[in-house]
């Protein structure tokens, strides 16, 4: 239960001991087909998922890493599940900051969404990968883009802060200055920006070379410093390497956003997923267990897993992600790397970067961008 102590700020949490985001995919079912589905979303609910009374211990379980902890329920589509506004109300009573990444959807209707701030909702992020019709076409359905415009207007409207979040590959890339202006459009407090990891569905796009990530970093940075909107990416730390280049200064590297969230962090590090079976996974993109929250400690698996533990340690980091003097800010995608390599320990290969004095082996696609 909440104690009713003040809410940390991001600068004093132990990411050892507890999560800066509870990622929560409360089911995987969902009436899109996005190309780059992580979850590999399907039409209906599977029948293992976590029932309404496992979904609350979780969120008992949740409370116990202290109060004001982030919880974001995810999917799938959330919005499948018919006790999202319970379990919104539960975990708001039990001290959680709760949030929600719905799909574009008929579901989000204005009622919807005021029932689910009623409830306690704290934020709402929506998905937009491209303007109009080239976002629907990557979410597989027509009329996505004008129904998640209509959602975001409507979370508008029942005074809830909006997060925009952004697909990053090959496909996309090109449309991200459009995108910004859309982000801008629609009063999002933040703007996620996603770095293609090649796992579910996302396995059939192209992500985009290392070079092309650094100057995406680079253009990023710039709008971050000149939008009203914060900027944060996700699966690609090496925002902040860039940022420290740049301004030469710890201080100055991206940070908390409004709702008090710390960039840089990474899977197993200030980051932990729940399948919708109850594995815990580092991150989504990560699907390695540590257990199952179904019969072991939620708060343990965090703080004391082998997995957990040794992407904490960032000395343990291997290649050249092992020998950057950035490994400590960044750490590099553990998500890209296990996707790509099989080891969660590996280097990235989105990142063009290459430490001083490193000699040893580059990963494969950066290597055959040198020669
Ligand atoms: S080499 Fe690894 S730790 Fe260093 S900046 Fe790149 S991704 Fe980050």
């Amino acid at each position: 239960m909440s104690t009713g102590a003040p809410i940390p700020s991001p600068r004093d949490i132990d990411t050892s001991q507890r999560p800066f985001v509870l990622i929560w995919e409360v089911t995987q079912a969902c009436e899109l087909a996005c190309d780059h589905c992580r979850a590999d979303a399907k039409p209906s609910r599977h029948p293992d998922e976590l029932t309404t009374a496992e979904g609350k211990r979780l969120l008992d379980s949740a409370a116990e890493f202290g109060d004001g902890q982030l919880v974001v329920l995810s999917g799938g589509d959330p919005m499948k599940r018919d006790d999202l506004v319970e379990l919104v109300r539960y975990g708001t009573k039990q001290g959680l900051r709760m949030t929600l990444t719905p799909s574009g959807t008929e579901a989000l209707t204005p009622d919807n969404i005021a029932a689910l701030v009623d409830a306690g909702l704290q934020r709402m992020a929506l998905s937009v990968d491209a303007p109009a019709t080239a976002h629907d076409r990557f979410r597989g359905e027509a009329g996505s883009f004008e129904r998640t415009r209509e959602a975001a207007e409507a979370a508008r409207d029942a005074g809830i802060p909006l997060q925009t979040n952004t697909t990053v590959c090959a496909t996309t890339v090109e449309t991200l200055p459009a995108v910004r202006e859309f982000v801008a459009e629609v009063g999002a407090v933040l703007w996620s920006v996603f770095f293609l990891v090649p796992v579910g569905r996302g396995q059939i796009l192209d992500p985009i070379q290392p070079e092309r990530a650094e100057s995406v970093l680079e253009w990023l940075q710039d709008v971050s410093e000149a939008a009203p909107f914060g900027v944060k990416t996700t699966e690609a730390p090496h925002y902040r390497r860039v940022a420290l280049q740049r301004n030469g200064s710890a201080t100055d590297a991206p940070d908390a956003d409004a709702i008090g969230r710390r960039g840089g962090i990474i899977a197993g590090d200030g980051f932990a997923f729940v399948s919708h079976t109850g594995e815990l996974f580092p991150s989504g993109f990560l699907p390695k267990s540590a257990g199952n929250v179904t019969d072991s400690d939620l708060v343990s698996l965090y703080q004391d897993s082998t997995l957990f533990e040794s992407l904490r340690d960032r000395d343990r980091l291997k290649g050249k992600c092992g020998a950057c003097e950035f490994r400590h800010v960044c750490g590099g995608s553990r998500s890209r790397a296990y996707a790509v390599t099989g080891d969660p320990l590996a280097s990235d290969p989105l990142c063009a970067y290459r430490p001083s004095g490193y000699d040893g082996p580059l990963p494969d696609r950066q290597a055959a961008a040198d020669r």
